[in-house]
């Protein structure tokens, strides 16, 4: 069923609402200072089994929770209850189709000062309909940024926070003005990061290489999946490291991974192919392992997954 924004049902301030009965007020302190957190969740719609299935729910709402906490923000709600609040919101907009949820939890006190004690905060989710991050493309054209990525003595780089977003936004509308799909970001010692919505790995003489948490990097829950499938699934060597801006021109294959990308191919770097320029057969590998397992098509990998209906209904008495 599709439906207006306005019309749609949002989880705000402890209660389900329409979208546009929840307005926010002009003084709202994350809305000046970026002070907030949030998460991007994935409901990929299985039409046979008439199920909505939302991917990773509990590691994305650990996820917040962890970056509520940097933030010293307290979600109101346990990670069992939230999930059952996010199914309850899904199954409640009656959605038969891939959806992105919005869970953010944010200042909400209308008043100036930055500072994070002692300022009002809300919790929220929005729910809406999924349309593919990089349009159709078959592979990205990337290039590295000027902008560096932010440095965790600047702002929680492992946190998904607001403010630090706009990081990413000046990165990625540099390279799409500049004639690129998508921007890769060094961190401040030059060292590879990530790109501005995703997380990288590198593909050279059968090695999967991605940079290590130290890196400033986002711990994407796509790149944790990537890699328990390379490693279980494939025996794929696995090494987090640093990674020098010069070994993405050398490698074979590079491909980016995000919850809202999934799996990417990335086919040129600062105008130089990747490999052949063609999606490589590592990529290609992981990348259907990864389609199967969110669409519910591997036993194994179910526990990724969460129904919406089936546990809306297991509610009703
Ligand atoms: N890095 C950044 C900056 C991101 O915004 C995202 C998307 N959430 C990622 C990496 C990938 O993380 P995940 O796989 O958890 O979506």
């Amino acid at each position: 069923m599709s439906m207006s924004l306005d019309d749609s049902i949002v989880y705000s301030n402890g209660r389900f609402s329409r979208y546009d009965e929840a307005r926010i007020g002009l003084l709202t302190h994350a809305l000046h200072y970026g002070t907030g957190c949030f998460e991007g969740v994935r409901g990929y719609w299985n039409a046979s089994e008439h199920e909505l299935w939302l991917l990773h729910l509990r590691e994305h709402y650990e996820r917040i929770a962890k970056s509520a906490h940097i933030l010293m923000m307290k979600i109101p709600h346990t990670t069992d209850e939230l999930i059952e609040i996010t199914t309850e919101l899904c199954a409640r907009n009656k959605f038969e189709q891939d959806i992105y949820i919005r869970p953010f939890v944010y200042k909400s006190g209308e008043e100036i000062g930055v500072r994070l004690a002692g300022v009002a905060d809300n919790f929220a989710i929005v729910p809406v309909p999924y349309h593919a991050y990089y349009g159709n493309a078959a592979g990205l054209k990337a290039c590295v940024s000027p902008w560096r990525r932010i440095d965790d003595t600047v702002a929680p780089a492992r946190a998904k926070v607001t403010g630090a977003y706009i990081n990413s936004a000046l990165a990625k509308t540099e390279a799409q003005l500049g004639g690129f799909d998508e921007a890769i970001l060094l961190s401040n010692d030059g060292h590879v990061a990530e790109g501005s919505a995703d997380n990288i790995f590198l593909v050279r003489d059968g090695v999967l290489y991605t940079p290590d948490a130290s890196q400033n990097i986002l711990e994407g829950i796509t790149r944790k999946s990537v890699l328990a499938l390379a490693k279980n699934d494939f025996g794929i060597p696995i090494v987090e490291r640093a990674i020098d801006r010069s070994e993405l021109y050398c490698a074979d294959e590079v491909f980016v991974t995000g919850t809202a990308a999934g799996l990417m191919p990335v086919i040129s770097i600062d105008y130089r192919e990747v490999g052949d320029g063609k999606t490589g057969p590592v990529t290609r590998t992981l990348t259907d392992a990864y389609n199967r397992a969110v669409s519910g098509a591997e036993s194994k990998y179910r526990a990724w997954l969460t129904p919406t209906y089936a546990t809306a209904l297991s509610r009703k008495p």
